[in-house]
């Protein structure tokens, strides 16, 4: 049986705090430097629409990497997998996020998955639309549908703050536009990656897109497929080989679950067939993933045995 209240979540908060103390919040992004290091909240989202929750439920965080599960999915709608795969590979990498080493040596130029940022780069120059404009309302709309939230949107200081910084994403940017991976221009397209970073919500629309993950792609509330089942699928398997940068080994065999982190703090968890969870916790490890949620997942997942392994 899994924990059914929020009083038992709030002593499992209150035991994986203690390590807040060990981690730093992310600064390479100025505005991500201003949130509060002891902060850790955690929503939990059941099919049958009960949630259960601890910390401060309303605070909002931006997706960072977890958006990259999302544009994923979209991209493998409107382009189909063949497509995709040709521009995007499907390996793991022991390297950090945003490292540029591996693409050079590589015989084709492609980014090894689309979890490290050459991979996202490159998914996110597939979404389709006449503009950045439509292509980011073409991602927000799908997010809007999968949390139920309409009101759904980017924080434009924290897309700002990214795009006025992103020089390693930029280099990596133009490194694939020399090798015809990549085919417009870089400015523009770094304006819809920052603002597919930014897009901000709280734990429990985290913890419902995780849900949407977890049923195969189908909504809760009306039981149609919001995702096809197969984009699930491809979606669930690269959180587990590649969701929580190179510690995805040390995850999957400590916890165990499809997990997607940002360095936002965030963590969008999809434990198959059950619920979703969403965790915010700005303290990260040295990896880039919250430590205190890295913490939390680890308790739920010894204490409720949540292993798929
Ligand atoms: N926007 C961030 C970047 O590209 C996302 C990285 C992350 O969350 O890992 O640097």
């Amino acid at each position: 049986m899994f924990c059914q209240s929020s009083d038992e979540l709030n002593e499992l908060v209150i035991e994986a705090k203690k390590c807040v103390k060990h981690g730093k919040v992310a600064d390479y992004i100025p505005e991500l430097g201003k949130a509060n290091p002891n902060e850790l909240s955690i929503a939990i989202y059941y099919p049958n629409g009960n949630c259960i929750s601890a910390g401060d439920i309303e605070r909002k965080i931006t997706l960072q990497s977890i958006s990259k599960v999302i544009s994923l999915a979209l991209v493998l709608m409107d382009r189909g997998t063949d497509y995709v795969f040709k521009h995007v590979g499907m390996e793991p990498t022991g390297d950090p996020f945003n490292s540029i080493a591996r693409l050079e040596m590589m015989d084709v130029a492609k980014p090894l998955n689309p979890m490290i940022n050459a991979g996202a780069l490159s998914v996110t120059h597939m979404i389709q639309g006449e503009d950045v404009k439509e292509r980011l309302q073409r991602l927000l709309t799908l997010i809007q549908t999968m949390t139920n939230n309409f009101e759904i949107n980017y924080n434009e200081n924290v897309a700002q703050s990214e795009f006025d910084t992103a020089y390693l994403n930029r280099s990596l940017a133009y490194f694939l536009k020399q090798h015809r991976i990549i085919d417009e221009d870089i400015e523009q397209l770094l304006d819809l990656y920052t603002k597919q970073c930014a897009i901000e919500m709280n734990c429990l629309d985290l913890a419902r897109i995780g849900l949407v993950f977890a049923m195969d792609g189908i909504d809760p509330d009306n039981g149609k497929h919001i995702l096809p089942a197969d984009v699930a699928r491809i979606c669930k398997t690269f959180m587990v080989t590649c969701g929580m940068y190179n510690a995805s080994g040390e995850f999957a065999i400590k916890i165990g679950i499809p997990a997607k982190s940002g360095v936002s703090g965030g963590i969008m968890g999809a434990v198959p067939g059950k619920f979703g969870i969403g965790i915010f916790g700005p303290s990260l490890d040295q990896k880039g993933n919250s430590i205190a949620g890295i913490k939390l997942l680890e308790l739920l997942s010894k204490n409720y045995r949540l292993s798929m392994f």
